[in-house]
């Protein structure tokens, strides 16, 4: 795809928003720069960003997946012991991680359903920006109204709270600073699941790659493949017209100043 017909397919919509049209995301130009996604449990960021991490990946960019919590509460088989599921759920996120392209996957392990804004999490994932200095960051919108799940609330806030101004600022974490990681500025956020999406992003080329990573989740599919495969071609359709594409994925973009 070159250049302009690439700049076609992304648009932010014109009203409403103080923010100024981006520069496109897909543009070659800055297709090395690293991206850092932060999920809340396995599976979360395939739903939300796949397509478009897989585009970015298959452009060269470095992209790497924090999951938050190892998934252990979820499953409706009272049979399954949660030590069990966490594993499972690990080694299919690693499959998913090797079908988007990315470059590595680091696990934090808090259990699931019980992730609190706290020091640990806040270090951990600063820790994550300041190793590889993303210029991008990838997650879920915090501010999903009434019935949202909290591990999706907690690891969105806080993952906007490391951006600014955690990872940013000297005299956060010197521990740190001691062991040699810089503080580092991030450039821009994007926000999957957000009720106020701005910015939509043209995923028809590889919408295929992510019903594939998603597939990986196995365990967490229990009403069938096929059902959940329409469910999404209906879902990323929708989307997909409101910029003139077969599939795409709508995100809400931050501009960190
Ligand atoms: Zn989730």
């Amino acid at each position: 795809m070159t250049e302009s017909s690439s700049r076609r397919n992304v648009s932010q919509e014109p009203s409403g928003s103080p923010y100024p049209i981006p520069e496109d995301p897909m543009n070659t130009s800055r297709s090395t720069t690293p991206v850092l996604v932060v999920s809340p449990h396995p599976d979360d960021m395939e739903s939300g960003a796949g397509g478009t991490v897989a585009r970015w990946a298959a452009q060269g960019r470095k992209v790497v997946l924090v999951v938050c919590t190892n998934g252990n509460k979820g499953t409706s088989d009272l049979d399954m012991a949660p030590e069990v599921l966490a594993a499972t759920r690990e080694e299919e996120q690693k499959n998913s991680a090797e079908v988007l392209g990315l470059s590595e996957v680091v696990f934090l392990r808090f259990p699931d359903q019980a992730l609190e804004d706290c020091y640990e999490l806040r270090e951990k994932i600063s820790r994550q920006i300041r190793i590889h200095r993303p210029e991008t960051v990838v997650t879920v919108d915090p501010n999903r109204p009434y019935i949202r799940h909290p591990d999706h609330y907690t690891a969105g806030r806080v993952t906007l709270n490391c951006v600014f101004p955690f990872a940013r600022d000297v005299h956060a974490f010197p521990e740190h600073i001691r062991e040699g990681l810089e503080p580092h500025k991030v450039r821009e956020v994007y926000l999957w699941g957000s009720p106020e999406p701005d910015t939509f992003l043209d995923v028809t080329d590889s919408f295929e790659t992510k019903l594939r990573a998603l597939s990986c989740h196995r365990s967490q599919v229990e009403q069938g493949w096929e059902l959940r495969d329409v469910r999404a071609r209906t879902r990323y359709t929708e989307v997909g017209r409101r910029i003139g594409v077969q599939y795409a994925e709508a995100f809400k973009r931050i501009e960190v100043f």
